[in-house]
């Protein structure tokens, strides 16, 4: 039997997302897919929270959170509480932004869970070979992420399923949706090699979903997103803040993003573009 997960979901417990966990896995479930991974940033409860909302046996819910490390975002999945790193539990958005990526591996594998880095190429080029093959090293990489090109590198997409290959790592899809209407827009389609849908309760074969990621029995599929998402989750997260001063700039920066190609030109005039970080060597 093969299952297809959504992997990356934003929900409201993150600082730039209104969707609830019970309308994540409502639309999920209209969308045809068989689970969710919820990967909420620096936080656990939103994954938690649906977990103990989910009430269809036929239906996945992985709780995990996004933690934001020196190279990059990385997802812990199957995580049953927060991390622990350098003593620190972080809840919400307030842990550092630039965590060591070992611990924060290191954390993640202490709950048995499975540290995937996230759009690994946004907004830079290269990563050192230590992050896929070192002593602790991430357990996979998201191959594509509908939001990866909105960002300072529109092949980034491209590069992650490159990298996958050469380091031979598996690669997973999500839509990374901050929005409804982005949910379902990536997925990661799971082999559960020998089990039908007969002989189990899906909402309670995490171990099985957790062996298929890890042997990479994973095919991944996806639509990229509009750039204009980028804005309009910044203005979701300035109204949650209550930072209102942002607004006119986000609302500006919204108008650029739908303007396609011209929107484009215009941002990098004003230097918004085309800044993504210089390409590092393998030794860095
Ligand atoms: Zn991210
Ligand atoms: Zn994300």
């Amino acid at each position: 039997m093969k299952v297809n997960l959504d992997l990356h979901i934003h929900s409201s417990f993150s600082p730039d997302s209104r969707v609830t966990p019970g309308e994540i896995i409502r639309l999920a479930k209209q969308r045809g897919l068989d689970g969710v991974a919820i990967a909420d940033h620096n936080t656990v409860q939103g994954g938690l929270a649906a977990l103990e909302i989910n009430a269809d046996p036929d239906f996945i819910v992985i709780p995990g959170a996004e933690y934001s490390t020196e190279y990059g975002h990385v997802v812990g999945l199957f995580l049953s509480e927060e991390i622990d790193v350098q003593g620190r539990k972080p809840k919400g958005y307030t842990l550092s932004p630039t965590l060591p990526l070992g611990e924060v591996v290191q954390a993640i594998h202490a709950q048995g869970g499975i540290a995937v880095l996230a759009h690994p190429f946004q907004s830079r080029l290269s990563l050192p070979a230590h992050v896929f093959e070192g002593p602790v090293k991430v357990d996979a990489i998201e191959g594509f992420n509908s939001r990866a090109g909105t960002r300072t590198n529109p092949d980034a997409n491209a590069h992650a399923a490159q990298c996958a290959k050469e380091y031979d790592i598996p690669a997973l899809g999500g839509s990374d949706a901050h929005l409804p209407w982005e949910i379902g827009r990536a997925y990661t389609r799971i082999d559960l090699r020998g089990v039908s849908k007969e002989d189990v309760c899906l909402r309670e074969c995490h171990s099985l979903v957790r062996a298929a990621i890890l042997e990479g029995r994973v095919e991944y599929f996806g639509r990229e997103t509009q750039r204009a998402v980028v804005p309009l989750t910044e203005i979701v997260k300035a109204r949650k803040r209550k930072t209102y001063c942002r607004m006119p700039y986000l609302v500006l920066k919204l108008i650029l993003a739908s303007l396609g190609p011209v929107g484009l030109w215009l941002e990098n005039a004003l230097g918004e573009q085309g800044n993504a970080k210089k390409p590092k060597t393998k030794a860095e």
